[in-house]
């Protein structure tokens, strides 16, 4: 699922290719990009429109200086607001089942036929009888599970849970045609009580499109059994016309959570993110197959990782800022910005920073095959090389060389030279470097570590 938003987003990156910050300019190819792809993966473009505004006002603010360049950066911020926007926002523990009541803990299952109700509720049975729901965590220990069928007006689909039940190991509350909703409800609650259920899903029917006797009987049902969990089940591969669906249950039942099934599918996976931002209800779920295996407690930040293809950029924009001596870059930072004067001692302190950003082509190495196409161009051997031979010019000065550039003329600079093991033109090369860049920390006293940074490596 959202391939195009992997293949654009690499795209988009190559064209900050050395940038140095992310400018409202430079940002708006891939943000443009971004809109692109979340709508062609069937997001509705209310959520596209707060997500990128919400990308871009957290990327415009975004100090690009630990990180290996801004595309990379902005790949880093659509992933975190992605998380966010998947419902990271709400906490660690708002994909929690809540069965925190006096047993038997109801849960009430809500949706439109076919979206995997009887499915869903099958798998959630297996899950709770196995023991075999991990949360935050934490093993849920086993549960005695009860499940029952309101679904009056089609009694394959009662046929059809008490078969998934007996699959699964969990007991089923026997309902008929002839019954009224009502009734069944009740009675089964009733009967999980005197029997020590710890939980009771409840099946209810569904119909091809939202209708009102639908919505007013499941609403009837929710005050009478008054469930913990009241679930919405919506299948991943209805794309837009998710929303509305889920605007409607959204309104009839105070939901508590939404199940996604069918992301095993070619679901272009926009559902996620219309259905979270509609419903304002945490994903607990997702349905990853027809067997009743197939479900998976929600993890933002995994779907978020999922739905960009990431590989590892996410510990790779990590591990670029840890190595990064925040307190060096800071007392540099500082130096710059109260005036002091700039040395080549500063300028060596500089690049053992950016050497410790680790290894160029290591780091290369991390990025998924897209991105590492994407930012081909940078070579990263090529950039240790200069780096290393930059450093052997440093080391061959002595500290009051490095202080006082000045000093160095012609016969200092031919045995800085053959300490280094290069030629004089390399020893000037540097110097003129130096002096550029101490030109460019006049225009950087105001911050921007970014460019400096970047300035030293390339
Ligand atoms: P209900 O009408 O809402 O109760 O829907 P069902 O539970 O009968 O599911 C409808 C169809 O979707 C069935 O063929 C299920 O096997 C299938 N289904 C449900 N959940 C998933 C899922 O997560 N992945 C896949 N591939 N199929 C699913």
């Amino acid at each position: 699922m959202f391939d195009n938003l992997t293949n654009r987003l690499s795209r988009a990156m190559k064209t900050l290719r050395g940038e140095a910050r992310l400018t409202e300019a430079n940002t708006q190819e891939m943000l443009r990009e971004v809109r692109m792809a979340l709508l062609e993966a069937d997001v509705s473009l209310p959520v596209v429109r707060e997500f990128v505004a919400k990308v871009k006002e957290s990327a415009l603010g975004t100090d690009v200086a630990g990180s290996l360049n801004p595309g990379q950066a902005l790949v880093g911020v659509v992933h975190k607001e992605l998380t966010a926007v998947m419902g990271g926002d709400l906490g660690a523990d708002a994909s929690e089942l809540d069965l925190t009541t006096t047993p038997p803990a109801i849960i009430l299952m809500a949706g439109l036929q076919g979206a995997g109700k009887t499915t869903t509720t099958g798998k959630l049975a297996r899950l709770l009888v196995t023991g075999e729901l991990i949360q935050n965590g934490r093993k849920i220990p086993k549960k005695k599970v009860l499940v029952v069928s309101v679904d009056v007006y089609r009694p394959a689909a009662i046929e059809q849970l008490r078969t998934v039940a007996g699959q699964v190991g969990a007991d089923f509350f026997p309902s008929a045609a002839d019954q009224k909703p009502r009734d069944i409800a009740l009675a089964a609650v009733d009967h999980a009580r005197k029997h020590h259920y710890e939980v009771l899903i409840v099946d209810t029917a569904g119909r091809l499109g939202v209708d009102e006797a639908m919505m007013q009987e499941i609403s009837m049902l929710h005050g009478l059994i008054k469930p913990i969990e009241t679930l919405f089940v919506v299948d991943a591969m209805q794309g837009q016309d998710a929303v509305n669906v889920a605007k409607a249950f959204g309104e009839a039942l105070p939901l508590t959570g939404v199940v996604l099934t069918k992301l095993d599918g070619d679901a272009r996976g926009g559902a996620a993110l219309s259905v979270r931002h509609i419903t304002g209800k945490p994903l607990k779920f997702i349905g990853t197959s027809e067997k009743l295996d197939g479900l998976e407690v929600f993890h933002p930040e995994r779907m978020a990782q999922r739905v960009l293809g990431m590989g590892d950029i996410v510990s790779l924009v990590e591990q670029a800022q840890r190595n990064i001596d925040i307190a060096e870059a800071q007392k540099l930072a500082s130096k710059i910005k109260t005036g002091d004067r700039f040395d080549l001692n500063d300028f060596r302190e500089q690049l053992q920073q950016v050497k410790k950003m680790g290894d160029m082509s290591s780091l290369m190495e991390k990025l998924p095959a897209q991105f590492a196409q994407a930012a081909g161009q940078i070579q990263g051997g090529q950039a240790e090389k200069q780096l290393r031979r930059t450093e052997g010019i440093l080391n061959s000065m002595t500290p009051l060389e490095r202080s006082k550039p000045e000093l160095l003329k012609a016969t200092r600079k031919r045995r800085i030279a053959a300490g280094a093991g290069v030629p004089v033109q390399e020893v000037n090369k540097l110097l003129k470097q130096f002096e550029q860049m101490q030109g460019m920390m006049k225009q950087f006293k105001k911050g921007g570590m970014g460019k400096m940074m970047r300035a030293m490596g390339g």
